[in-house]
């Protein structure tokens, strides 16, 4: 079996070659590159499965970075996990709004990363409905056309609005969601819902659900996510 390629791209030397010994060591091909302009030019040659991306980078910054690769068709797909400086969760924040898919701040843990890697890598693609359009999360089943949802067998009464938000959270399980991409998702750009209303409405779908309910799990400072 090929190896997977992870690309570093991180301007500080000592934090590179940290990572590009660790994740070697577990198997990994990795490779790093100390800027943004560098980090996009390999990922169209090297084609990473996984891209390490430092925010504070001399150049094009990481969020730059991540914005570029998102957009473009062909190399969105590329899982990004994002290094942040401890307790900026506004970064943490700009960083999933800029397509990113997790994050570890610094300073880290090296086996802490390689496992976050490793989870990023196995989520693989996002969930796709059923043909009959109904997705199953464990005792959770969320039928789209009929916007209907069970728990345990039983049926949930959401309203349209928290509907479609536990509808949006399952279609990618275990991918962290800011408030303003569930306010985007659910609700279209122009609508004037606050990150506060939509914490109150996932209180609600949560205790809709009962135990189901925590399947919808809080990420401190961040934002929410479904969890298996
Ligand atoms: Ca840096």
């Amino acid at each position: 079996m090929a190896k997977e390629r992870i690309l570093i791209v991180e301007d500080e030397e000592d934090i590179a070659e940290l990572l590009e010994y660790n994740l070697q060591r577990q198997g990994f091909e990795a490779e790093a590159v100390g800027s943004g302009e560098e980090g996009l030019e390999l990922t169209r040659q090297m084609e990473p499965d996984l891209l390490i991306l430092d925010l504070m980078l001399p150049g094009l910054s990481g969020l730059e970075v991540c914005r570029a690769l998102k957009s473009d068709p062909e190399r969105s797909r590329i899982p990004v996990i994002m290094l942040t400086a401890k307790g900026e969760e506004e970064d943490i924040i700009a960083g999933f709004e800029a397509g990113a898919d997790d994050y570890v701040t610094k300073p880290f843990q090296p086996r802490i990363l390689v496992a976050r890697v490793k989870a990023v890598l196995q989520r693989g693609p996002a969930r796709k409905p059923q043909e009959d359009g109904v997705t199953e999360f464990e005792n959770l089943v969320i039928h789209a056309g009929r916007h209907e949802v069970t728990a345990g067998g039983h049926k949930v009464e959401l309203t349209r609005t928290e509907f479609r938000i536990l509808e949006f959270l399952a279609s990618r399980p275990g991918w962290v969601f800011t408030r303003g991409q569930i306010v985007r998702a659910v609700h279209g750009d122009d609508y004037p819902v606050t990150g506060r209303s939509v914490d109150v409405q996932v209180a609600a779908v949560r205790r809709k659900l009962g135990d189901a309910g925590a399947l919808v799990q809080t990420v401190r400072g961040v934002g929410y996510k479904m969890g298996e």
